[in-house]
């Protein structure tokens, strides 16, 4: 190689280092665009497509867990996220039935339409729980088609991750073999926990459980706990003090372990009944973010099933320390 050969060389290394150099930086500074666009009704929805979509996509939850998932404004800000989006992944049966179609009108987007694989309802790939023999919803009876709160079942959430994922594939089929790896690592984790969890609630068996809203049927019926009393004469019809009396003097002479409300509700009525029964109250985090701690799928069950433990196994102390 002569002089002249060897410094064209040098020049054509030193050119593509800096092309390098610039096409990193290019990259690194350019926003990661997400292949599909996500919009679920309630958090816990948004937790599972982020564990099976990872970094391909973009998830908004049109509710906090600090909000009522049945009463939900139809705000503008709503209607443009629902624009926008490809998939939408809501509980169903009935749940969103006084705000989702509202917003489905006013966003008119043939993405998420019925029978489109964009439009995802939850409670439709588990077993239903608390259907009614005839749908009567003349007294704002909520739950009229069934009781739509299926993710308080950690069983559930497996059945619905695999019905989830198979829409995600047909909706972005690039990324396929993306989606399935991650659904598939997640269920392994999954199902580790569901068995901790199981074991975990095995202490709890038969435990007697008032609960404010029929939030915790699928709850009740994976820890097999049994549902004494309801605070709500009927789901979503306000509490009356008929009604609330009439459970102080049902429980002056039958027992119950605990009083349990979501943290989105107001727990005016159970810390009521809990003065007067001496029935302990406590707050379930319901979904991701009813409690500080509460982050994902995971930390929820963790949480409540911890916080039912707590209530249920004191409760039994004590009362075997009074009866002693
Ligand atoms: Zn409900």
């Amino acid at each position: 190689m002569n002089f002249q050969s060897k410094r064209l060389n040098k020049r054509f290394v030193f050119f593509r280092v800096f092309v390098g150099i610039f096409v990193s930086t290019l990259l690194i500074s350019l926003p990661v665009f997400a292949n599909i666009n996500v919009f679920t009704c309630e958090p816990e929805w948004k937790s599972l497509v982020q564990e099976l979509g990872g970094d391909k996509v973009k998830v908004f939850s049109a509710t906090t867990g600090l909000q009522d998932p049945h009463q939900v404004q139809a705000r503008p800000s709503l209607i443009s996220k629902m624009r926008n989006a490809d998939l939408l992944v809501c509980s169903g049966t009935d749940l969103e039935i006084g705000w989702l179609p509202l917003l489905l009108r006013r966003a008119s987007n043939s993405n998420i339409v019925v029978n489109k694989p964009g439009y995802f309802l939850a409670a439709e790939h588990v077993r239903l729980l608390g259907l009614p023999k005839v749908i009567d919803r003349s007294q704002g009876d909520v739950h009229a088609a069934g009781n739509p709160h299926v993710h308080t079942d950690p069983k559930n959430i497996r059945l619905i991750a695999k019905a989830l994922v198979k829409r995600m594939k047909m909706i972005d089929p690039a990324n396929a073999d993306y989606y399935q790896q991650q659904t598939d690592n997640f269920l392994t984790r999954w199902k580790k926990a569901v068995k901790k969890w199981k074991k975990q609630v095995k202490l709890l068996k038969g435990a007697k459980i008032i609960v404010q809203h029929a939030s915790w049927d699928y709850l009740l019926n994976f820890a097999k706990l049994e549902q004494v009393a309801t605070i709500e004469n009927k789901p979503g019809i306000p509490v009356s003090s008929g009604h609330l009396h009439s459970l102080v003097r049902q429980f002056k002479h039958n027992s119950a372990d605990v009083i349990i409300h979501a943290a989105y509700q107001n727990e005016r009525s159970s810390t009521w009944l809990q003065k007067r029964t001496g029935i302990k109250s406590i707050t379930l985090p319901f979904t991701i973010g009813g409690t500080e701690n509460v982050t994902d799928l995971f930390s929820l069950y963790d949480e409540t099933f911890r916080l039912l433990s707590d209530a249920v196994l004191t409760e039994n102390i004590n009362q075997s320390s009074s009866n002693n």
